[in-house]
């Protein structure tokens, strides 16, 4: 059973049934009181009738007896008048004389009517009509003793008659039937008898009295209930459907919503507590939809930005390249404004220093911080994650450090390597000179450093970025800022952020590792300058050069003065040191673009390009006061020392000397060799 009609129902039965009872207690009491008026109506006729006729014979009786009482005291004529009397005053109809006498004649003088044949119905006696005949009339006889000593009888009488009933029945107001033993009795009134009782005080009659007819008045009761219950029937239908119609509305936007149709909304009639839940019921479907809606972008931008992370970790060895996608999807998962990573500097590798940034940080970039240092520094150091909120420049126990944006909230994950760092290490720092050593080789980084072929000489030992440490320990720090609508970051994102930030970091450690790789092949790994190879494919690229552009290149063959007397005097490891020395002096004294290489023992070669010979003398002039102006500090077993270092210099000059790789460096031996023999420590131009 619906709802809808559960309540229609409910409203019939509490409003009809009322009426229903209500009306048939009317219907009752106007049934009892119809029978109890036609009851006294009856009554009254009756008494009334009886009364009536009463009256009648006490006037016949009295006539007959005023007629015997004149006749006693006045005689036979005094009688005559009385009788006369009473007719005329209609007290009775007729007296009749009837005279007793001894001889036994009647002279017989009848007054008035003419006495009727046929039944009398003596007044005088009470025993009832026994039914010999139709009645005729009311009588009544007095028997008088006359003056002569006669006995008279006087019978006074009204005739009964339909006049009679008919007058009868007037009085009683009722109607009226002579029960006599006629054949069709005589009778007076109508035929609208509802009720008949019975008398025969006097006479023997039927008195019948109209009942009164109620039947219009259930008429008219049953259409007032018909009425009502149409009219309820129609307000009970109204009220269920008013009442359910906004629940079906809502079931209909429920189930709706249940399939999935978020844009369903419901209407709201009135302000009734159903309005209020279809309001509500607006609102959570609104609420639902915009986190559906922003779930699903949401959804969208990580799937294209794992896309773009898998073909960027998979597709290039650009080390700023992937760090910056690195850096999106980090932000994109934890919902950040802004963000940054921050690699353990070679050179210095107390320093962190900024090599992705995202979003307005409020910093210039690179930004570094010392490890140890303001937020990150201390996250680098203590290799634990962590995340907050930044109150007046202090996240936690620390202060901000003023290269660290102005944030709101934060989450930061160390950059680990491969090795995995449990959550009570600290960060341990590496000996300077150990990295050094290494990162000597590496010729820096950036994507105009992807490049395996650098353009500059002095890069080595002097890199814009440090190359990371890798194999183990902190790469650096992945940091997010100001989650996007002011909300505070939560575990969840450290949590995803850490695990993301050491698969990243696998990456990263695998392109350092490739690049180191490609850079051991290129240089020497004692001096840290490009290596012969690396010589051959430059000289073959700057001939090819010069040949087509016509633009001169000048080649620099530097050999060392007297060098084997320095290791036989102080050993190889103390030439080696000066070999070092040496190629940090030279890449002192040489440009940006100028490229110096080992050529093999303590033979070192420098290209100048766009040099000719004259610039080429000025460099070599300058090289060589650059080696021996100062000692050279070396150290040994017995301790330091210092030595005095000269180096002889050949000058050939491509498109000038030699149009080959291989000519160049010849023409370039030949002039070295002029130098040696001009007496060392000089330079000479190719011939
Ligand atoms: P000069 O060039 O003035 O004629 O005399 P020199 O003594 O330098 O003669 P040369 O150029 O032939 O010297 C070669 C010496 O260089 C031999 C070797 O002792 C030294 N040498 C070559 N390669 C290395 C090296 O890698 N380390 C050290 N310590 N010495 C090297
Ligand atoms: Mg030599
Ligand atoms: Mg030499």
């Amino acid at each position: 059973m619906s709802l809808r009609s559960r309540l229609t129902t409910a409203f019939l039965v509490v409003v009809l049934g009322p009426v229903l009872v209500g009306a048939v207690f009317v219907a009752a009491v106007m049934s009892h009181l119809a029978d109890s008026r036609g009851e006294a109506l009856a009554n009254s006729a009756v008494t009334m009738v009886d009364s009536t006729l009463g009256t009648i014979c006490e006037r016949i009786q009295a006539s007959a007896a005023a007629v015997a009482l004149n006749y006693s005291s006045g005689g036979r004529r005094t009688a005559v008048e009385m009788a006369q009397l009473v007719v005329n005053r209609s007290v009775v109809d007729g007296v009749v004389f009837t005279s007793l006498d001894e001889a036994g004649t009647d002279p017989g003088t009848d007054i008035g009517a003419e006495a009727p044949q046929g039944a009398w119905v003596d007044c005088g006696e009470s025993a009832a009509y026994a039914g010999a005949g139709p009645i005729v009339a009311l009588g009544a006889q007095v028997e008088v003793q006359g003056t002569d000593g006669s006995t008279a009888v006087f019978s006074a009488f009204r005739i009964v008659d339909r006049e009679f009933l008919d007058r009868l029945a007037l009085v009683a107001d009722a109607d009226l039937i002579l029960r006599d033993d006629r054949e069709r009795p005589l009778s007076a009134g109508g035929d609208d008898v509802g009720r008949w009782e019975y008398t025969d005080a006097f006479l023997p009659l039927s008195i019948g009295t109209v009942a009164t007819d109620v039947t219009p008045m259930y008429w008219t009761l049953a259409a007032m209930v018909t009425a009502s219950t149409v009219l309820a029937m129609g307000l009970a239908s109204w009220l269920a459907r008013s009442t359910t119609r906004p629940l079906a509305e809502l079931s209909a936007a429920a189930e709706r919503v249940s399939e999935g149709d978020l844009d369903v909304r419901v209407p709201v009639h009135g302000r009734d507590e159903v309005a209020h839940l279809a309001l509500s019921f607006n609102q959570m479907t609104a609420q639902t939809q915009s986190y559906v809606q922003a779930l699903t972008s949401s959804r969208d931008q990580m799937r294209g930005q794992l896309g773009r992370l898998g073909q960027t970790l998979t597709a290039t060895l650009d080390l700023d390249r992937i760090l910056e996608v690195i850096l999106d999807t980090a932000m994109v998962t934890a919902g950040a404004e802004a963000g940054a990573i921050l690699l353990v500097d070679v050179d210095d590798t107390d320093q962190l220093r900024q090599r992705a940034g995202e979003g307005d940080l409020g910093i210039d970039q690179p930004a570094s911080i010392r490890i140890g240092e303001g937020i990150l520094g201390s996250i680098a150091e203590s290799g634990v994650p962590a995340h907050g909120r930044i109150v007046d420049g202090r996240f936690g126990d620390r202060r901000r450090a003023a290269t660290e944006p102005d944030a709101g909230t934060i989450v930061a994950v160390p950059f680990n390597g491969r090795q995995p760092v449990d959550q009570e290490r600290t960060y341990s720092r590496q000996p300077v000179e150990q990295d050094r050593a290494r990162t000597a080789l590496d010729q820096g980084s950036g994507s105009r450093r992807a490049d395996p072929e650098p353009d500059a000489a002095r890069a080595p030992n002097d890199a814009d970025y440090g190359e990371p440490r890798t194999g183990g320990g902190v790469l650096g720090v992945l940091v997010v800022y100001n989650r996007v609508a002011g909300e505070d970051f939560e575990p969840g994102d450290v949590d995803s952020l850490r695990t993301f930030a050491g698969q990243a970091a696998v990456a990263v450690e695998n392109v350092l590792l490739h690049r180191q790789a490609q850079r051991l092949s290129l240089t020497d790994p004692l001096t840290g300058l490009w290596n012969y190879r690396f010589m051959q494919t430059s000289l073959r690229r700057e001939a090819e050069r010069t040949r087509r552009y016509q633009r001169p290149s000048a080649l620099l063959a530097i050999d060392l003065d007297r060098f084997k007397i320095v290791n036989d005097t102080y050993g190889h490891p103390v030439g080696d040191q000066v070999l070092v020395e040496l190629a940090r002096r030279i890449t002192g004294q040489i440009r940006e673009v100028d490229l110096a290489f080992r050529h093999g023992g303590e033979e070192f070669m420098v290209m100048l390009p766009e040099t000719d010979a004259v610039g080429a003398e000025v460099v070599a002039e300058r090289l060589g006061r650059a080696v021996a102006a100062r000692p050279f500090k070396v150290n040994d077993a017995t301790g330091g020392r210092e030595l005095r270092i000269s180096v002889s210099i050949g000058i050939a000059v491509l498109g000038e000397h030699a149009d080959t790789a291989t000519a160049v460096l010849a023409a370039a031996d030949e002039a070295l060799y002029a130098a040696k023999a001009a007496g060392r420590g000089t330079w000479r131009v190719a011939v």
